[in-house]
C-alpha cells in the first residue's frame, strides 16, 4: 500500500477554475463547511423527522457503494487488512470521522464499526433524542459490502455521540436470513 507523503498526495486533488470543477481522484466534489453539512442533515430531520431516515440512508449507501472501488483503487489496495488501513486514513482525512475499530465477527455475518466525530452527530451537542447518522449508516453499509466483499447488507446505528454516546456504532448485517 502507498504511504500518503502530502497533503496534494492524500487528496489526489486536481483544480480546474475554469469550469468551477474540482475533483479528488477523478471524481468532482464540493467543498463546504462540516457544521453546513451537519445542518442540512439536522434540518432534514427537523422537517421530516424519520422520514429523513431513507432519504439519507439510501443517498448514503449509494454515496458509499461509489466511494470504495475508487479509495482501493487509489490507494492500490491488495488484501482486506489495506482497504480497512486506507479505508481509516480517509474517512479522517477527508473530515468525515475517525473511524476508530472494524470488527468482523467470528461466523463473518456480523460487521461493527466504532466511530467518533461524525460529521452529522457535530450539531446536536449530544443533546439529540435518538441516534442521527442516517447518512452514515447508508454509506457504511455500502463501502462495507465492497470491502468486505458481501452483498445485500444492511446497517444500523446502535449508539450515537449525538444523543451523548462515548461513540457512534454501526453494525452491519445480512438484509436477509440465510436460506
Ligand atoms: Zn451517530
Amino acid at each position: 500500500m502507498k504511504v500518503i507523503k502530502s497533503i496534494d498526495e492524500t487528496l489526489f486533488v486536481e483544480f480546474d477554475d475554469e469550469n468551477a470543477n474540482t475533483t479528488i481522484s477523478g471524481v468532482p466534489v464540493m467543498f463546504m463547511s462540516k457544521k453546513t453539512m451537519s445542518s442540512l442533515c439536522m434540518g432534514m430531520i427537523g422537517a421530516l423527522g424519520k422520514g429523513a431516515r431513507p432519504l439519507l440512508y439510501t443517498s448514503g449507501y449509494n454515496a458509499g457503494c461509489k466511494s470504495a472501488p475508487v479509495v482501493i483503487k487509489q490507494w492500490d489496495c491488495k488484501n482486506l487488512d489495506e482497504r480497512l488501513k486506507a479505508t481509516i486514513q480517509q474517512f479522517a482525512r477527508y473530515g468525515w470521522l475517525l473511524l476508530k475499530e472494524v470488527t468482523l465477527s467470528e461466523d463473518g455475518n456480523e460487521i461493527t464499526c466504532k466511530v467518533e466525530k461524525s460529521f452529522e452527530s457535530l450539531a446536536y451537542n449530544r443533546k439529540s433524542e435518538t441516534s442521527v447518522c442516517y447518512f452514515l449508516e447508508g454509506f457504511l453499509c455500502g463501502y462495507m459490502e465492497i470491502v468486505f466483499n458481501k452483498k445485500n447488507l444492511v446497517c444500523e446505528e446502535t449508539t450515537c455521540q449525538a444523543q451523548g454516546d462515548a461513540f457512534c456504532q454501526f453494525v452491519i448485517k445480512r438484509k436477509f436470513w440465510k436460506e
